[in-house]
């Protein structure tokens, strides 16, 4: 469902518009294996005529799976690539394209950028959406907030969609089955830092749903600390749905449920700075996240002397290193970048209006610079801590 909430009652619509929007959840979550060939009945509820966006191999993939029900109800889609990127550019070309077919609806499948993408042209065309997630890299396919990059991939910002959220959610678990492993990996990196953030951000607030939301993001966590290993090996098992829920279902579930207030923090900072840097290359949205949770918790315990962040960073390295996350600059490729460049993603991380100032101390480069060259540090004895528990139940040996 989607759910406006407020404290009074407005009388005007711009009364209304001026209010805080809660986006909870997609209306409706269809799950199953091999569902994809059934849902021609439910497509139709939208109208006959689609834009479907997503990459060239999702769109393939999808379109084969999805060929039956589209025939059963006589459904015309007209495919529409997000390429080059999840863009200013992109949104226009495919706004113009759902005008030149009179698209009735939205179908967005694939990973994060082409989802992000069909939302924001719905939302834009006041149309309905049906996100289908083709692999569980990303909360995506829920949640009701798009990222935009640049055409070479450098994240500018991100646009709420207040009332977006997807009409339909679709989740086929043999259509995620073809998905690379790296992609169950990266979404369990972005997963798991809604912990690390959420902690920071709300971990402190008294409001209910606040509190729930941080809560839920510590049972997420324990889920993924614990399931993760068995997931990633034996993929279309029972665990392994149990785990592409965890990422693709409820990471979206607590974003809803927190808003606005239940923000990134650290680890998404350093991710947006880190597009900036190599632009071109191809590592994954979660796995940038799963390193900057890192270089978070490192710098709440150069910082702070954080005793606990210094243990969490630990389990985490030790995570990590089961399910095959990346700990270093080198593991995300960037063994050679240059210190020029290392800089300048710092600054961005840092930039005013970077959610890296939601830690509750000040941040300057040079200190982001020396967290993110030493995620790997041994762990001194350090201080009284002065955050949050952080340390979360492990999987038993
Ligand atoms: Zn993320």
């Amino acid at each position: 469902m989607c759910e406006k909430t407020s404290e009074n009652f407005p009388s005007t619509t711009a009364e209304f518009a001026s209010l805080p929007t809660l986006t909870v959840a997609p209306k409706q979550v269809m799950r199953g294996f091999g569902i994809l060939a059934q849902v021609g009945d439910i497509l139709a509820r939208f109208g006959r005529n689609s834009l479907i966006i997503g990459g060239d191999s999702s769109l393939s993939v999808t379109l084969s799976r999805l060929q039956p029900a589209l025939a059963a109800q006589q459904i015309v889609t007209h495919p529409g690539s997000y390429r080059p990127d999840c863009s200013e550019a992109s949104l226009a070309r495919l706004m113009a394209a759902v005008e030149r077919h009179q698209a009735d609806f939205i179908i967005g499948t694939g990973g994060g950028k082409s989802l992000d993408m069909a939302k924001l042209v719905a939302h834009r065309c006041n149309l309905p959406v049906v996100t289908i997630p083709s692999s569980a890299a990303t909360c995506a396919a829920w949640t009701a907030l798009s990222n935009i990059y640049s055409d070479r991939g450098a994240f500018l910002y991100d646009v709420p969609l207040d009332g977006g959220c997807p009409d339909l959610l679709i989740l086929d678990y043999e259509l995620i089955a073809t998905a690379p492993k790296r992609t169950l990996v990266a979404g369990i990196g972005d997963a798991i830092a809604k912990w690390y953030e959420a902690s920071v951000s709300s971990g402190h607030s008294e409001q209910t749903l606040l509190v729930a939301a941080v809560q839920q993001a510590r049972v997420l966590r324990d889920i993924l600390l614990q399931k993760s290993a068995a997931a990633v090996e034996q993929p279309g098992s029972e665990v392994w749905r149990e785990v592409v829920d965890a990422t693709v279902l409820l990471a979206g579930a607590i974003g809803g449920l927190g808003g606005a207030q239940c923000r990134t923090v650290g680890a998404h900072a350093v991710h947006n700075g880190l597009t900036h840097v190599d632009p071109e290359h191809h590592t994954l949205h979660g796995e940038k996240v799963a390193y900057g949770i890192l270089v978070q918790l490192r710098l709440e315990e150069m910082v702070q002397n954080n005793q606990l962040a210094a243990t969490a960073r630990q389990q985490l390295l030790k995570f990590y290193g089961e399910i095959g996350l990346p700990a270093t600059l080198d593991d995300l490729g960037l063994e050679n970048i240059t210190l020029k460049d290392l800089k300048g993603a710092a600054e961005i991380s840092c930039g005013p209006n970077s959610d890296i100032h939601r830690l509750p101390f000040p941040v300057v480069p040079d200190q982001l610079l020396a967290a993110m060259v030493s995620t790997t540090a041994t762990v001194e004895r350090l201080g009284n801590s002065q955050s949050v528990e952080r340390v979360g139940s492990f999987p038993k040996e």
